[in-house]
């Protein structure tokens, strides 16, 4: 199959993008968080092509994509006073809600689950191409799985290729980390994955004790890059000094090094080594934005290992240090 590849500001590309999505093939489309692919949330056999194309597990469900606040109660049910609140505050944006799902959402979705995912995207582009296909998009990331997410249509073309009807190239997107996931099933809310919504915010809107965080449940090859990766958490001079260590022993065992670090860390090491800015210490809508940027460049230049620079996991931090860990295989060295 060859890949299309669609402008965003091709209107007669978005028509098409909606319509082949609505025929059951997969799409994959820019949103303020990653890139999703795409598949019509109502037709089991595209749904079964999402999980194909990614190597996904069916055990691990989809959530759904909506054009707009009104079309949440066309797939959900029982939508408490709280989630309202937070679907009121948050949406259209970066935070998908897990709600009781209606018969009409295929089990393979879902994987027999009686909740489903859902989210109304903050971009023009997805929301344009989900109203003109006028149905639920089941979407998952545009990634194979275990990869990084893809934060740009040439991300999604390097893992699915071939493998899907088409990428509308949107540019980069904004977040640049996948959504918080809430689940409002209960009487306590929980977030089953943190994101740019952070639990603070969540919290301001329908009460601190209403909303609590999951345990993070340590799963291997999730946002990995190729090589090893470790983090290092500590003082910034502490972290400094411990790169500066790696990269004299790689230079002597002849490895090829990556660092993803902050301007103010890679502007004190050398210059002879492979390094990733993601950004200034402490801009944290930077660092969400490049990580998976980063992780991938490494990639592409097939470094041996990877070290990169922990950050403070206050607010945002949190989301960014939880797909740290997980790219690294909780490879965590503390100083
Ligand atoms: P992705 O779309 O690749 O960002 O992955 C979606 C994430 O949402 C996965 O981690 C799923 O496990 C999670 N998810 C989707 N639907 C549900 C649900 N009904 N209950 C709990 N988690 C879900
Ligand atoms: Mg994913």
């Amino acid at each position: 199959m060859k890949t299309k590849l669609i402008s965003s500001g091709d209107e007669e590309g978005l028509k098409l993008a909606a319509s082949l999505l609505k025929s059951g093939k997969l799409v994959a489309f820019p949103t303020e968080t990653v890139y999703g692919l795409g598949a019509n949330g109502f037709d089991s056999e595209a749904v079964a092509h999402v999980y194909c194309a990614k190597g996904r597990a069916l055990s691990n469900p989809l959530s759904l994509l909506l054009a707009d606040v009104s079309q949440i109660e066309k797939v959900v049910t029982d939508v408490s006073d709280k989630a309202k609140k937070l679907i009121k505050a948050f949406s259209p944006g970066p935070i998908t809600f897990v709600l009781k799902r209606k018969n009409i959402v295929p089990n393979i979705v879902t994987n027999g689950k009686d909740t489903v995912g859902v989210r109304i995207p903050d971009h023009e582009i997805a929301r344009k191409i989900i109203r003109l296909a006028d149905i639920p998009i089941a979407a998952p990331s545009a990634n194979t799985s275990g990869r990084p997410s893809p934060t740009s249509a040439v991300a999604v073309f390097d893992d699915l290729q071939g493998k899907i009807s088409a990428v509308v190239d949107g540019g980069d997107c904004a977040v640049g980390i996948d959504s918080t996931i809430i689940d409002c099933t209960q009487e306590v809310l929980t977030v089953l994955r943190p994101g740019v919504i952070t639990l603070e915010m969540l919290r301001q809107v329908v009460g601190a004790g209403s909303v609590q965080m999951k345990e993070d449940i340590i799963e291997e090859n999730h946002y990995a890059p190729s090589a090893p990766m470790f983090i290092l958490e500590g003082a910034p001079n502490k972290i400094e000094d411990e790169m500066k260590n790696y990269i004299r022993k790689a230079v002597d065992e002849k490895k090829r090094l990556g660092i993803i670090a902050s301007d103010e860390l890679i502007a004190g090491i050398s210059n002879d080594v492979l390094t990733y800015s993601y950004g200034n210490r402490g801009d944290m809508k930077a660092i969400a934005g490049n990580l998976y940027r980063a992780l991938r460049f490494f990639d592409d230049h097939k470094v041996d290992v990877i070290y990169a620079e922990g950050i403070d996991k206050m607010g945002i931090g949190l989301a960014i240090m939880n797909r740290m860990y997980k790219a690294s295989g909780y490879r965590i060295i503390t100083l």
